[in-house]
């Protein structure tokens, strides 16, 4: 073992966790074992980040090693080579060059993994003055994980890149308060809320985090292990020091220069935990970078529909049961132009409101644009040309931002003036679009007109060699550029005097990389010149096999004059880049403003758009317990049909119940277009509620305030949920959690288990739905003899889609009518799919067989034998079972009132002297 402590093996506390050398271990050779000063640095900076892939920089290389190399290797298919040797053994690595590492890093984040950027953080020559052994300095700058990305290459522009972080509170003796921090680092956006554990997963559903964050206490709880798995977004979870009470108040005032949140609105405690959270986590990726959050707004969880994730899959509002964008109900509304506005869309079709006002003024922005086809035009056209203000200014704030983002601000501000002298001539305008005018026209001008003086046309993808600043903005900088296309000419001159000078015609002044600017002439004519008069002034450089070639001081000076002025181009053009950044961060409130006034102005343009060339209507929308639409049409399937030429069948749908929702049961056969009209009418109410106008020709929405929409077991495979257990459990969920304001869509449930046992369970759930929930509700059922229910409950009625008959087989009209389907033409679907004909006809043979001992003893009629009729729905709640303990006991209620995660190490430590001493009191510990 060496003694040199530059050669010394790594503390062993990093060297654990170094991969262990692959195979049996030859006992290494002397010196083998010998771990290089870079291998000790590496092994120390991965020791400090063994979670992430390690980007260590060499040079123009990001380099992996050993595991990560191999990790690496495989999911990008780069080579996998070795360097050097680490503990005898070979050291496997890969590199991935820099200006390509955005793509690798978008790959390997998409797989799930987190990179750790290590930097040089000095220049190479700095580290040689300390000695040949010295290693560069190198530091991890960021941590590249799902949730923190800025790079426009990374992001989808018309998606939210939301880090969610969440805090678990005690509320009462036996509730949790659950608080949610989300924040875009991208935009700098920052809400926050506090929801129930019920609550939870439609909170994160609406959110769609890239990522959460969490205390490992709730990560590892078994009673949320299905939320997570719902939501399915990377978890991070973090260990408790630095969570508690203390360190978010800390973190909320350095970051915003106040003491509690509550200068921004009144927040819970466990809100602020999750805003502490979420900023520590923060911090802990960006190193050194400070994002340029804005203040957290706190959002009231009450305001806006629920909708649990199952149900947002299943109505497949942002993307489609397989995960895809096209297909949803997003992409068949999406007319937006500009990113910002596409986010919004998106945030208000994932989170529909409730409050009636706050919908109705939306609407009136829909319904003005709607009336003006010439404003809506001319907005749209300028909206067209909008860039993404926000996430240009937010790489800007952490100085990852480049020309472009300066001029994607630039195009946005234009585009903002342009939109806000539209709206000032447009006369009155609703509450909305007026806001958005104003924030508009809060912009100051000279911020466009100082960025679009000093930018030049064309613009480089980095600021690092410069080149984006304009000719005339700075005589400094047009003086040092001037040098540069002087110097040809001066060349040019010099060339001449030269060749007068010495006589050589052919004597050329060229330039290369070793000897930087020289002169050459034919080898006889150098051997004059050395040996000539002239010898003093020409300087021999190198002797080639047919010239020789010379410098002389001009050239010299000439040399380092353009290095020097180019050197001082590229210094000046990043001052002016430092001063336009500052100037935007200067303005950020007022051009983030504005960026959210042109993306509410794109929202409003857009379902107007949509509204107006599709015949959307306005809905009625108030506090009523009415449902009802008159021809409404499914958005997505119309627009499918309409590829294929086919024409959609419009239906309507009547829910309004007398005081308490209606709930209509609905038969018919399968493909004759069931599950079509259920979701149909739920998509109404998100659109409604939306603030957007509905495909129906008339609309009447009482406002919801939960949405539940359930397919059976055997429509649900896509999702792998196709347990019956599942379905159960979803069932339970809703008849548990429906209020009087809810809309229910249940479609074949039951379906996953034997006839009696399914026919039971939803017989039973449309009775609890009908009694006890009363919400308005659509139950799609292939089991005929729910519609019998109508006989015992006035609000139920029977809904069914007709069939015509031709030539014996079925044609589906996709038409609701009332009453109840007769036939369910299975045998003939079956056919229409290409089940091999002798399975049919053995089929009929059977399904007749079984008609006739149905016709002997029909089930309907049996089902009057059963208490069905007679056994009232069981309405009473079950009285509480006495508690074992009579008396209460102190000591219990003391540790109840404890509530670990505010309080700090001392008075922790306080509580448990204070519990000791009250049991030695009580002596009830005995
Ligand atoms: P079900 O749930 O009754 O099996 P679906 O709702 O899945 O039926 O509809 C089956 C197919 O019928 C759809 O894919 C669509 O092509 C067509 N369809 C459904 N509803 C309509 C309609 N209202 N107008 C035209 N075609 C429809």
């Amino acid at each position: 073992m060496t003694t040199d402590p530059v050669l010394e093996a790594p503390a062993p506390s990093s060297a654990a966790r170094l991969p262990a050398p692959r195979g049996a271990a030859a006992a290494p050779k002397a010196g083998e074992d010998r771990v290089t000063p870079m291998m000790a640095q590496y092994v120390e900076i991965k020791g400090a980040n063994p979670d992430s892939l390690l980007f260590y920089r060499m040079g123009d290389f990001y380099e992996l090693f050993f595991e990560d190399a191999e990790i690496a290797s495989r999911a990008l298919g780069i080579v996998l080579t070795k360097r050097g040797k680490h503990l005898g053994q070979d050291i496997p690595m890969c590199g991935v060059p820099i200006e390509r590492a955005d793509d690798y890093l978008q790959r390997l984040i998409a797989l799930g993994h987190r990179v750790a950027v290590c930097e040089q953080m000095e220049d190479p020559a700095e580290a040689r003055k300390r000695g040949a052994k010295a290693v560069v300095r190198r530091d991890v700058v960021r941590l590249v994980t799902p949730g923190t990305i800025t790079e426009e290459r990374l992001l989808e522009p018309a998606r939210a890149s939301l880090l969610v972080a969440i805090a678990r509170r005690k509320a009462s003796e036996d509730a949790y308060a659950y608080g949610v921090a989300a924040v875009d680092i991208s935009t700098g956006a920052f809400t926050v809320t506090e929801t129930t554990r019920g609550g939870l997963g439609p909170t994160l559903a609406r959110l769609d985090p890239r990522e959460i964050v969490l205390p490992d206490t709730l990560h590892d709880d078994p009673d949320l292990a299905g939320v997570w798995r719902e939501i399915g977004a990377p978890l991070y979870p973090l260990a408790r020091d630095g969570l508690d009470a203390a360190s978010a108040q800390a973190r909320l005032e350095e970051a915003f220069g106040v003491a509690t949140l509550d200068a921004f609105g009144s927040f819970g405690r466990a809100e602020i935990a999750a805003a502490g959270t979420v900023l520590h986590y923060v911090a802990r990726t960006q190193i050194g970078a400070r994002p340029a959050l804005r203040p957290p707004a706190r959002e009231d969880g009450g305001g806006v529909l629920a909708i649990d994730p199952a149900t947002r899959a299943n109505l497949e509002l942002v993307r489609t049961l397989s995960g895809e964008r096209t297909g949803s109900l997003l992409a068949a509304i999406d007319r937006t132009l500009t990113p910002g506005g596409g986010r919004l869309l998106a945030e208000r079709l994932s989170g529909p409101l409730t409050d009636v006002a706050a919908i109705r003024a939306r609407q009136d922005a829909v319904a003005r644009l709607v009336e003006d086809a010439i404003l809506r035009e001319r907005l749209r056209e300028r909206l067209s040309s909008a860039p993404d203000m926000s996430r240009a200014l937010g790489r800007l704030a952490l100085d990852r931002g480049g020309p472009r983002d300066l001029a994607a601000v630039r195009d946005g501000l234009a585009a903002a003036g342009a939109v806000a002298r539209l709206l000032a001539e447009a006369g009155d305008l609703p509450a909305e679009i007026e806001a958005a005018r104003a924030a508009l026209a809060d912009l100051a001008p000279a911020l466009e007109a100082r960025l679009a003086d000093t930018l030049a046309e064309d613009l480089p993808l980095s600021k690092r060699d410069g080149g984006f600043v304009a000719a005339g903005v700075d005589p400094a900088l047009d003086e040092a550029r001037a040098l540069g296309t002087d110097s040809r000419r001066f060349i040019a001159g010099l060339q001449a005097r030269y060749a007068e000078e010495t006589g050589c015609r052919t004597l050329r002044i060229k330039h290369n990389s070793m000897l930087g600017y020289y002169l050459e002439v034919p080898a006889a004519f150098g051997e004059e010149l050395l040996r000539g008069p002239l010898k003093g002034s020409y300087i021999h450089r190198q002797t080639m096999s047919d010239a020789m070639r010379f410098t002389t001081l001009e050239l010299g000076e000439l040399e380092r004059r353009i290095a020097s002025a180019s050197e001082r181009a590229v210094a000046i053009e990043h001052a002016i880049f430092a001063d336009l950044a500052a100037m935007l961060a200067g303005a950020r409130p007022a051009i983030l403003a504005a960026g959210d006034a042109l993306s509410a102005i794109d929202v409003a343009a857009a379902l107007a758009d949509l509204a107006a060339e599709r015949a959307w209507t306005r809905p009625l929308v108030d506090e009523s317990l009415a449902f009802a639409v008159e021809d409404a049409r499914h958005p997505v399937v119309e627009a499918a049909l309409a590829r294929e030429g086919k024409p959609f069948i419009a239906n309507s749908c009547d829910l309004s119940g007398d005081g308490a929702g209606a709930i209509a049961v609905v038969t018919g056969p399968n493909m004759g277009g069931k599950s079509t009209f259920l979701r149909q009418n739920a998509l109404v109410v998100v659109l409604a509620q939306m603030g957007a106008f509905v495909p129906a020709a008339r609309a009447h929405v009482g406002v919801c305030d939960r949405l539940f929409s359930r397919v059976g077991a055997a429509d649900d495979l896509a999702r792998g949920r196709s347990t019956f257990m599942v379905e159960m459990v979803e069932t339970a969920a809703i008849l548990n959690q429906a209020t009087r304001r809810s809309l229910v869509i249940l479609d074949e449930i039951g379906r996953g288990t034997a006839t009696f046992d399914g026919l039971s369970i939803a017989w039973a759930a449309v009775e609890h739905l009908h009694e006890e929930n009363r919400c308005r509700a659509l139950f799609a059922t292939h089991f005929h003899e729910l519609t019998r229910l109508t006989e015992r409950f006035a609000r139920i009625e029977t809904l069914t889609l007709r069939v015509a008959e031709h030539a014996g087989q079925p044609i589906f009209l996709h038409e609701v009518v009332r009453g109840a389907a007769d036939r369910s033409y299975g045998l003939q679907v079956a056919k229409l799919a290409g089940l091999p004909p002798p399975v049919v006809a053995r089929a009929g043979e059977i399904l007749r067989e079984l008609e006739r001992t149905e016709r002997e003893h029909p089930r309907a009629a049996r089902l009057d034998d059963l208490p069905l009729f007679a056994a009232p729905v069981r309405t009473a709640p079950q009285p509480p079972a006495p508690k074992a303990e009579a008396k209460p006991d102190p000591l219990r209620a003391a540790l109840a009132a404890l509530d670990p995660d505010e309080m700090t190490p001392k008075a922790a430590l306080e509580a448990l002297y204070a519990l000791k001493a009250a049991a030695r009191e009580g002596g009830s510990g005995s």
